[in-house]
């Protein structure tokens, strides 16, 4: 039997009658886009996160790219973000025409050190954007304290971190925005794109709501430059269905995470951190492994799924070249890349299938 790295049908047919009655609820309303089912998810969202505003929009790429817009970033500007991410923290950058300024990583967060944050800064930096890897948020105050000594906006990118706390606080409601992915796989999932903006700005808020449709509040009265950047009416009813549940799978993945650390204990490879300062959602369980083609290649024989997030750190990416970066600019990053290797991770993994992974982790000679 394979161990699945997801398992998104599990989790549907956990909630199937629910979910199916509010698809056809949104086919007989027929509002396909935006509508009533979105506004509702949008007011539940913004209170599950502490904020005073939710603006759903079709994408987590969407919302750091509106979020950026609010916060007046233009070419020009420099936004400074991390290079261990998912590339489209650093896309959303570049649409804006500013330019992407990197800092390294805290090995043992995976997220940004807010020790070379200063250093990073300039006469052109106008948004610090930290990423709360794996569903663990970054080390929040300093990182504040520098942006407000600094006259900075404070951008999260919460697209893996749904309900994730720091001191007590909500990712997403921390910096002056936060944007959260709804991609089938993370940790609150629509069942096709979707994304959210948070803030308690109610300026920022205004601005992003024009933008994501089309930049008019009245129809065809198109005050700024907008976009198609609307989430869609079935998806807003179904992520409606799955909020109600996202604290019980946080806190099942946040087990089967404690049972994998206990589990590989001793073993071969590093199991990830928890930092005393929050509680994180682990929206991906990844380990630390010097020789990670041989584990990977024994995983692949014993039938268990595994990936790697991410192989390679954005400065040394094709795509984003122009940027000048070479290796050893961003050596933590660069290292993690290399070692990182992430276990199958969702809330309906059993307690068995995790006895099943960890086993052969400890086998693998
Ligand atoms: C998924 C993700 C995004 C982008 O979200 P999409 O909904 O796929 O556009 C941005 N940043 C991080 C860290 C992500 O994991």
């Amino acid at each position: 039997m394979t161990i699945p790295f997801v398992d998104l049908k599990a989790q549907y047919h956990s909630i199937k009658p629910e979910i199916d009655d509010a698809v056809l609820r949104v086919l007989e309303s027929t509002q396909f886009v935006l509508g009533s089912e979105v506004a509702s998810f949008e007011k539940a969202f913004a209170a599950y996160c502490d904020v005073e505003n939710a603006i759903g929009v079709n994408s987590g790429t969407s919302a750091l790219h509106l979020a950026l817009l609010a916060a007046g970033v233009g070419p020009g500007d420099e936004v400074i973000t991390v290079p261990f991410t998912f590339v489209a923290t650093v896309a959303a950058i570049g649409y804006t025409g500013a330019r992407p300024v990197f800092v390294d990583i805290n090995p043992s967060s995976f997220t940004m050190d807010p020790n070379l944050l200063e250093a990073a800064i300039t006469k052109n930096t106008k948004v610090i954007m930290p990423v709360h890897l794996y569903g663990q948020c970054a080390d929040m105050d300093p990182i504040l304290e520098i942006a407000k000594k600094n006259g900075l906006v404070v951008i999260e990118d919460a697209a893996q971190a749904h309900g994730a706390e720091y001191k007590g606080r909500k990712a997403g409601s921390m910096g002056d925005m936060g944007c959260f992915s709804f991609y089938p796989g993370k940790n609150l999932g629509a069942y096709g794109e979707g994304g959210m903006v948070t803030t308690c700005n109610p300026e920022f808020a205004r601005t992003i709501r024009m933008l994501r449709d089309w930049g008019a509040e009245k129809k065809y009265q198109h005050v700024l430059k907008g976009f198609n950047y609307r989430l869609e009416g079935i998806q807003g009813a179904i992520l409606n269905v799955k909020l109600k549940y996202l604290d019980q799978w946080s806190k099942a993945r946040l087990d089967h995470a404690m049972l994998y650390n206990k589990l590989l204990a001793g073993s071969r490879v590093k199991t990830p951190e928890i930092m005393m300062y929050g509680t994180p959602v682990f929206h991906v369980y990844a380990v630390r492994v010097k020789e990670r083609e041989s584990l990977m290649a024994h995983l692949t024989q014993n039938n268990i799924q595994h990936g790697i997030h991410y192989p390679y750190p954005v400065h040394l990416l094709p795509a984003h070249s122009d940027l000048g970066h070479k290796a050893g600019d961003f050596p933590e990053s660069e290292a993690a890349a290399n070692e990182v290797l992430s276990l199958p991770m969702f809330p309906e993994l059993t307690e068995e299938q995790i006895r099943i992974v960890t086993e052969s982790i400890n086998n693998w000679r």
